[in-house]
């Protein structure tokens, strides 16, 4: 030490000198905090991990294609495939996430927007996150309480949650690096998907167009989570400067008071950045309310307006959140044919003969596999890629709008329509796979018609769902030929999708809808679970079935695949849920336990699964029913149109939601109003309806419930035995 010398600028200089080096050290790791594994930079992503080892987005690469080039396991020895380990997840809800895998450790979000990190080779439990969101926002989500996934960049860990947070997690440890409120603080919107990384920026939009919403895509400063922009989907009030020169357009595609109720529009699934156009291209949800003649006071027949940019695939720039081109697929959406499904991007022939081009491809709800051109958005071809659509006759060949048939637009017949595809959509969020090798996607599609009458005396509401429709006329009655013929009619497939000639080359029909999204691989394999229990690996040149495994529970999210130590791994969550669960499975005949757990495999692995819990036949007990048909008839116009979509089609539950039909509070009118009316189970997930419904109101709802229980008694004398493994799930769900 020098006498009299002040050493304090030297002292600062080394500790920043030290601080650099231990940056240094770690190449791409967080200073904010992040930690030393998740090591992913933009180059990483935007190479997208050639050698297949890492699973480093949500969609595998940036173009969204879900295909791996790892061949350890192929056609010629998936049978040898096993359980190498498994993880039983504490929330038996739908788990719709694709896990991530960086550098040996897996990343994945379930259900109540939780998110787990493991040894991916050994399952070893590393850290767990939960952000404790209270279970009243349950009435906030169309389809359950999921989440479809994280996203990892620079140490850190990303996830949206139910509550509406975008939340930054030290990949090391799970610990809370910053947390931002995205969506409006009181709303009741809500975030299910993935987030994705795009120029040192996280993107996130938000759930539910059936609520008051206002659609977005948000993008944040990954290392400090401040917001860069907001780009708005629809309109907001049109006396005041619109948020864009792109929204002074779509007011015109509006009734003027539209806004009020929000608009709809949501970015809730997917977001895909191009790295070789720069542009983010996003789809969007419905137009809120479904019915267009009660998007506004204003709006009569026919005069609603194509309510752009919903129902839409939106490019905007990555740097700046600019509209760069939309294409509608579904101009004045009227059936919830929401165009969120997940945008993949591809170098090929738009056609037959052509010559390649960049392309985004699509297949949304409502039915049509559609190519554009990524950079422009021009429509280069439309096919339907599921038989019997109803709702048009098909696309203009050059501008690839829809010919929509008067039959469809309900609102101006007045009469109920029978529409295909429906709400469940022929597509929806499952994501599919394209294997450049064979040159097909590997598509889940669903058959299940949907009844839509509109409510001309609808008025909005604040809780739950904003439809303007009276649906009451859909629900299937205690007959059983009917309910044969329901179950017949609402199906599934895997289709192996030739997006050059635009048909299909293959399909694996299923017993019943929203089946499990698909991986493709170079082993020339294609892996999907099924809604009836089992994980499955097919050829994907031929379709054939090569391998199964019993997976105790229906499954509906993605496969994925990762390598440790030159050892192929393929995982995949286990819990059936979501949109069919709550809102029709069960009178389909399709249900399947919720069992949560995530299941990884490899070559030559034996692990065997706890044995799945006994089944116990539920008997119907209601208490007589006493009311009028009149009350009941009312009562069964709210169920439909308001508890429905989490309590069952008819009062019939799935695996996720208590079933009505058994509740005790049947026999307790006062009870029933406390649950109902009061929310007294509201922490439980069951809000408040008073503000919506008088206690007369909730009272036929009663009504309703006891004559449907004891209508079903008659005709089954019982509950299908799954309602007794579901009652314990939900119950430890909590
Ligand atoms: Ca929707």
């Amino acid at each position: 030490m020098i006498p009299g010398r002040n050493l304090a600028p030297l002292t600062a200089a080394m500790a920043a000198a030290a601080l650099l080096a231990a940056c240094n050290m770690v190449p791409g790791a967080g200073s904010g905090g992040g930690g030393k594994t998740a090591v992913v930079d933009d180059a990483r992503l935007v190479a997208g991990d050639p050698s297949g080892a890492n699973w480093l987005s949500y969609g595998r690469t940036s173009d969204e294609q879900r295909f791996s080039p790892l061949t350890q396991v192929s056609d010629a020895n998936v049978g040898q495939l096993g359980l190498a380990w498994s993880s039983n997840l504490d929330t038996a809800r739908g788990q719709e996430a694709t896990p991530i895998v960086v550098d040996g450790v897996m990343y994945v979000s379930t259900a109540w927007s939780m998110v787990k990190a493991y040894d991916a080779a050994t399952g070893k439990a590393l850290w767990s996150y939960d952000p404790k969101v209270p279970r009243e926002r349950l009435v906030d989500v169309c389809c359950d309480a999921v989440n479809r996934g994280v996203a990892v960049y620079k140490g850190k860990v990303y996830v949206g949650t139910i509550a509406g947070h975008l939340v930054a997690l030290n990949a090391d440890t799970g610990a809370v690096l910053w947390d931002k409120q995205s969506t409006p603080a009181g709303s009741h919107m809500t975030i299910t998907g993935a987030p994705r990384i795009a120029k040192g920026r996280v993107l996130i939009g938000s759930a539910g167009a059936e609520y008051n919403t206002r659609g977005y895509l948000a993008a944040y400063d990954a290392e400090t989570g401040a917001e860069a922009w907001r780009f708005y989907t629809v309109p907001g009030d049109p006396s005041k400067p619109q948020d864009g020169a792109h929204l002074d357009a779509a007011a015109k595609t509006w009734a003027p008071d539209a806004w009020k109720q929000g608009g709809g529009g949501t970015v809730w699934d997917s977001i895909t950045y191009d790295p070789k156009t720069e542009l983010i291209y996003f789809g969007t949800g419905n137009a809120e309310p479904w019915n267009p003649n009660a998007r506004a006071a204003t709006t009569k027949d026919g005069q609603g307006g194509d309510s752009l940019y919903t129902a839409s695939i939106v490019a905007v720039h990555a740097d700046t959140g600019a509209y760069a081109w939309h294409f509608q697929e579904t101009p004045e959406d009227r059936w919830d044919f929401d165009s969120n499904q997940q945008i993949m991007v591809a170098d090929l022939p738009a056609s037959a003969g052509a010559a390649p081009q960049h392309v985004v491809m699509h297949a949304p709800k409502n039915g049509f596999f559609y190519t554009l051109d990524s950079a422009t958005g021009k429509f280069l071809s439309g096919k339907p890629f599921v038989q019997g659509i109803n709702w048009a006759s098909g696309l203009d060949p050059v501008s690839g709008k829809p010919n929509v048939l008067q039959a469809a637009k309900y609102e101006q017949t007045k009469q109920g329509f029978v529409g295909f595809p429906g709400a469940v959509g022929a597509h929806s969020w499952t994501p599919m796979s394209f294997s450049p090798k064979t040159g097909l996607v590997y598509l889940p599609v669903n058959y299940t018609p949907q009844y839509y009458e509109a409510d001309p005396a609808w008025k909005a509401g604040t809780t739950g769902f904003q439809l303007g429709l009276d649906v009451s006329k859909g629900a299937i009655p205690a007959d059983k030929a009917v309910r044969a013929a329901t179950k017949a009619a609402l199906t599934g497939a895997l289709v192996a999708w030739d997006p050059v000639a635009g048909k299909a080359r293959w399909t694996i029909p299923y017993p019943g809808p929203t089946n499990g999204g698909t991986l493709a691989t170079a082993g020339n394999l294609v892996f999907q679970g099924t809604a009836g229990g089992e994980f499955r690996a097919y050829s994907a040149d031929a379709g054939k079935q090569l391998w199964t495994f019993p997976a105790q529970s229906g499954i509906i999210a993605a496969p994925m695949t990762y390598s440790v130590k030159g050892e192929q791994y393929v995982a995949i969550l286990v819990g059936w849920g979501g949109v069919w669960d709550v809102s029709g499975g069960a009178l389909a005949g399709t249900m399947t336990p919720n069992i949560s757990r995530l299941l990884v495999f490899k070559l030559g692995a034996r692990g065997t699964l706890p044995a799945a819990p006994a089944s116990v036949a539920q008997v119907l007990d209601p208490p007589p029913f006493t009311g009028t048909t009149e009350i009941a008839a009312l009562g069964g116009r709210f169920y439909a149109n308001s508890c429905s979509v989490c309590h069952g089609v008819s009062a019939v539950a799935g695996a996720l939601n208590p079933d009505v039909r058994h509740s005790a509070a049947l026999s307790n009118p006062k009870l029933w109003q406390q649950i109902v009316h009061d929310g007294m189970l509201k922490e439980q997930g069951m809000v408040a309806w008073g503000t919506q419904f008088s206690a007369e109101q909730i009272e036929a709802i009663r009504q309703y419930v006891i004559q449907r229980a004891n209508q079903d008694k008659a005709l089954e004398g019982g509950t299908p035995a799954h309602a007794a493994a579901a009652a314990g799930t939900a119950r430890r769900t909590g």
